[in-house]
């Protein structure tokens, strides 16, 4: 076990200066690996205080040299993908494979910034008036800061970094303490890709750095992802504190099996969407909605025995497709909820407690049956391998469930009928809606968010949405000595004749 992780700040590896010294552990076994002090407030106001000085020099860089930057990145995390997702899988416990593909995730929204010249182009219209110019302009924030869960914690840090940077901005990184060693080694990598000192400052630490964070005066932005407990209190805070804010926040993501769907492709689906990353992910479909008693029996014929044979184990056992949960907290709420699940009344087809034995934090794949909306299986986010399904009657059931959830991050249908999958994705009230997909998570040039308590602020994250977030419209207008001379004007100038 080693405590040598630092924070980085202007470059420089810096040992935290708050009370608490933050545990982490291999989910797989429950041993303690690493341990890290925590940043104190006065450690983030050394971030903000480096970020701002970094962003004179920084935000007046041409757009295309930034973009070098984002080019050589991204050649370095090519090259470093396989320690970049062993670093991810021994803290957090997903799969080798499943940490490998976030961070290539990750590396899709650098190649969008490597663009971002291009992202930044603006409109001109010459002539608005006689001899009068108009064009736009997007320009940095200022300091921008990010705050990041455990789940993702390479994905969802680039989600945030790579186009405030781009952008011109510089950034506070504040990443999350359960899993911090992939996050803190992403930004030695984008130093060693030509970033100067002080533009990127990575922190771990808890409640006491956000604070810091959130009050900070010289912040100018704020992206948050996690709890939906979290984000409220984050936009609420940020906002009242005159910060632009975005947070993006917890979920509970229907599926809807229409009678007509492909059972194969429905099925394959579930598996990687319910269980993938033990059902730690914001896009995990943890609801599955049949149409038809004849429906569900078939699906639960189907999916019982790929559930029941899901290879559950530590990130590098061979053939592994499901780890650990991230910590004993997450692996007792998600037993509360089974027990919870069962007392209300919800039939429990398969019990995946029969792992819990293991040592480290394993909960084996389970599966709910006859599950209704006022259960707490139903209503909570479990943030774990618990799949409910509810049996309804008529598509038009199935839509007003997913419209009366408190969240609206993702849905998806599965049909064959092209006037249902339509009406679906024209109605159905969340901000990413998949026809026959199990995740529809948006790659890095379309933006990602969702609706109601999903989303807290205006915007989503990366693609456009996110050059949006991190800059602000400058509009100018222009006129030159050569112009015709019209003498003082006492109204509003306009293309037409007032008279
Ligand atoms: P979390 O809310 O516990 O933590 C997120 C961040 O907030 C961490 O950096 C943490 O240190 C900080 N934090 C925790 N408690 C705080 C407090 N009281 N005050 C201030 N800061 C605090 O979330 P988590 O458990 O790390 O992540 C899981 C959650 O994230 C799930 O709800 C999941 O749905 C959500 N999530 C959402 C998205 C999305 O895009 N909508 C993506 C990934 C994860």
């Amino acid at each position: 076990m080693s405590n040598n992780l630092k924070h980085i700040i202007n470059g420089k590896k810096i040992s935290g200066h708050s009370k608490t010294l933050f545990d982490i552990f291999n989910p797989a076994t429950g041993e303690l690996i690493r341990q890290m002090q925590g940043a104190s407030a006065e450690d983030v106001k050394l971030a903000v205080e480096s970020a701002k000085e970094a962003f004179p020099a920084w935000s007046n860089v041409p757009p295309s040299k930034r973009a070098q930057v984002m080019f050589n990145y991204r050649e370095l995390l090519l090259t470093h993908v396989d320690e970049l997702a062993t670093l991810i899988s021994e803290e957090h416990g997903k799969t080798l494979a499943d940490a490998k593909g976030e961070v290539l995730r990750g590396v899709e929204v650098v190649e969008f910034c490597t663009a971002i010249n291009n992202h930044l182009k603006s409109d001109f219209t010459a002539n608005v008036s006689d001899g009068i110019d108009s064009y736009n302009m997007r320009q940095a924030m200022g300091v921008c800061a990010g705050i990041t869960p455990f789940n993702f914690p390479a994905m969802v840090p680039m989600w945030m970094y790579p186009v405030a940077i781009a952008c011109g901005n510089t950034f506070v990184l504040k990443l999350s303490e359960k899993d911090p060693s992939c996050g803190l080694r992403l930004t030695e990598l984008i130093e060693e890709a030509g970033l100067p000192a002080g533009v990127l400052n990575t922190v771990v630490g808890d409640k006491e750095a956000v604070d810091e964070i959130l009050h900070n005066p010289d912040i100018s932005a704020v992206s948050f992802v996690g709890s939906t407990a979290v984000g409220e209190y984050i936009y609420q805070e940020g906002s009242k504190h005159n910060k632009r804010v975005q947070a993006l926040c917890g979920a509970k993501n229907h599926m809807i099996v229409m009678p007509d769907a492909s059972m194969d492709q429905a099925c394959d689906a579930i598996i990687g969407a319910a269980y993938g990353s033990a059902g730690e992910r914001c896009m995990a479909v943890s609801v599955v909605v049949t149409i038809g008693d004849e429906t569900a029996d078939r699906l639960i014929e189907q999916l019982e025995p790929m559930v029941r044979a899901l290879k559950i184990g530590k990130f590098d056992d061979e053939g592994v497709e499901m780890g650990p949960v991230i910590s004993q907290e997450s692996k007792d709420r998600i037993l509360t909820y089974i027990e919870q699940g069962q007392a209300q009344g919800a039939v429990l087809k398969i019990d995946g407690r029969g792992e819990v034995a293991r040592e480290g934090y394993f909960v084996g794949g389970c599966v709910f049956d006859k599950v209704t909306p006022d259960m707490s299986i139903y209503t909570d986010e479990i943030f774990g391998p618990v799949l409910s399904i509810v049996r309804v009657a008529s598509y038009a059931e199935a839509l007003e469930l997913i419209d009366a959830h408190e969240y609206g991050n993702g849905a998806t249908i599965f049909t064959r009928d092209g006037d249902t999958a339509r009406h679906f994705a024209m109605n159905v009230q969340v901000g990413m809606a998949g026809i026959n997909v199990p995740i529809p998570v948006p790659v890095a040039m379309h933006s990602f968010g969702g609706w109601k308590r999903s989303l807290f602020g205006s915007t989503s994250i990366h693609g456009m949405e996110g050059v949006r977030f991190y800059t602000r419209l400058k509009t100018v207008t222009t006129r030159w000595p050569s112009g015709i001379r019209e003498g003082a004007q006492f109204h509003f100038e306009s293309g037409k004749d007032a008279s």
